[in-house]
């Protein structure tokens, strides 16, 4: 049995991580969780799965918690989420809150020597240098929830470092897909948030409309796997079958396929190094897909995977400007402050203006996120 601490329980990644706990009771138990503030969805979790801690963003979200559960051991403020990733009866940590808020807590789950299983791709943008030293010293693996990632690190089992060629990381085009330029300038929230493929968190879906998720993810892979930019390739493939290849030296290339089913790449990061059993009715029925369609990734069109490729390549601080830039610029589309394409305007005009410190420390990763967020809206007055 393995207890799991659920940063993030009522956003998209934590409820198909308790479908997980739920369907393997005798595997999983949710010891703990964490949310924002978002009680309506937080209470019948509790009901059903009794965690013993929770953690929540601010007193008022926990003292509505404590009307409801009064024995109920809550704890408010960001703290909250790294308490909860380093409590001893812990096993395993699933980070899987939204934006670089979960960065400190990932630090400190590996510090205590958790399994993690990072969701949370925003934690390696901000700071992937200082996140894979520090799992490095505690001989921590890190274990992708991410789909692509959770395919390359299976296609990769085994294989020595030097006889990979590229990562190949598939991407399904995003809402916006068939979409020209012209096209884009007059594009609405409600356009935007329909993803063809899967059914994701707001943030997420306008990253894969801008191709940001991507870029995020071309950042995420190099931590990972510690694999140069210049080997990383996005290649697009509209069906999200292939959730991501490795080819190899010898010109062999070894890929991970499925369903779009985020359970899937959830399960095996908490089973890990095992696999469980999901209902034979997701299977990859392959005659009936018939074909895959693959094409190449245009930069132009997508401006944001470009930047994201310039700011890893850049280093430093450059891809905590990106990440923080992107975070606040996708909030004021949601609002309805700015149109799609001033997005990409407003991360690209922050990463302009920024001089890149390299090999940062946690405090100025943590000043420079803040000073980003701060510039990016005074851009909007
Ligand atoms: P959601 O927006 O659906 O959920 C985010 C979760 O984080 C919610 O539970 C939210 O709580 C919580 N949260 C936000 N801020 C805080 C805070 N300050 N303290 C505590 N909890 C907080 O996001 P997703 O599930 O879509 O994505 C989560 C992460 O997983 C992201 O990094 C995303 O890129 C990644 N990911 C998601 C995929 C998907 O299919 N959704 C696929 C691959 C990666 P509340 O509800 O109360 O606001
Ligand atoms: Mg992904």
């Amino acid at each position: 049995m393995k207890n799991i601490s659920l940063l993030g329980a009522t956003g998209s990644i934590g409820l198909q991580t308790l479908e997980v706990i739920r369907e393997h009771p005798q595997e999983f138990s949710l010891y703990a969780m964490a949310f924002g503030k978002n009680i309506e969805k937080a209470l019948p979790i509790i009901k059903e799965f009794k965690p013993s801690l929770v953690a929540v963003s601010d007193e008022q979200s926990r003292r509505a918690l404590l009307a409801e559960h009064p024995r109920l051991e809550v704890i408010a403020g960001n703290e909250g989420l790294e308490v909860i990733s380093i409590e001893p009866a812990v096993d395993v940590v699933v980070n899987a809150v939204m934006g670089s808020v979960g960065l400190q807590a990932t630090l400190k789950a590996i510090e205590a020597k958790k399994q993690v299983a990072l969701a949370n791709k925003e934690t390696l943008v901000t700071a992937g240098h200082l996140v894979m030293e520090k799992a490095k010293k505690h001989g921590v693996e890190l274990l992708p929830v991410d789909s692509e990632h959770s395919a390359i690190f299976q296609s990769l089992n085994g294989e020595a470092r030097n006889d990979i060629r590229k990562i190949l990381l598939t991407a399904s085009g995003g809402s916006f897909r068939d979409k020209s330029r012209q096209d884009l300038a007059d594009v609405t929230l409600d356009d935007a948030l329909k993803h063809p493929n899967w059914s994701m968190g707001a943030k997420i879906t306008i990253d894969s409309a801008t191709m940001m998720n991507k870029g995020l993810e071309v950042i995420e892979a190099h931590w990972l796997f510690d694999v140069p930019y210049e080997e990383i390739d996005v290649v697009l493939h509209k069906e999200s079958v292939i959730h991501s290849m490795v080819e190899y030296k010898d010109n062999s290339v070894i890929a991970q396929l499925g369903t779009p089913d985020m359970r899937v790449p959830i399960q095996y990061a908490l089973a890990y190094p095992s696999r469980l059993e999901l209902p034979k009715s997701k299977r990859l029925d392959l005659i009936e897909i018939g074909k895959l369609h693959f094409s190449e990734m245009d930069q132009q069109r997508f401006p944001c995977l470009r930047m994201a490729y310039d700011a890893g390549k850049e280093g430093g601080t450059m891809t905590t400007v990106l990440n923080a830039a992107n975070e606040i610029a996708v909030e004021m589309f949601l609002t309805g402050r700015i149109s799609f394409l001033e997005i990409e305007e407003l991360i690209q005009r922050a990463m302009d203006k920024h001089e890149t410190i390299s090999r940062p420390d946690l405090g100025t990763i943590l000043e420079v996120d803040h000073q980003t967020r701060t510039k990016v809206l005074s851009y909007l007055d």
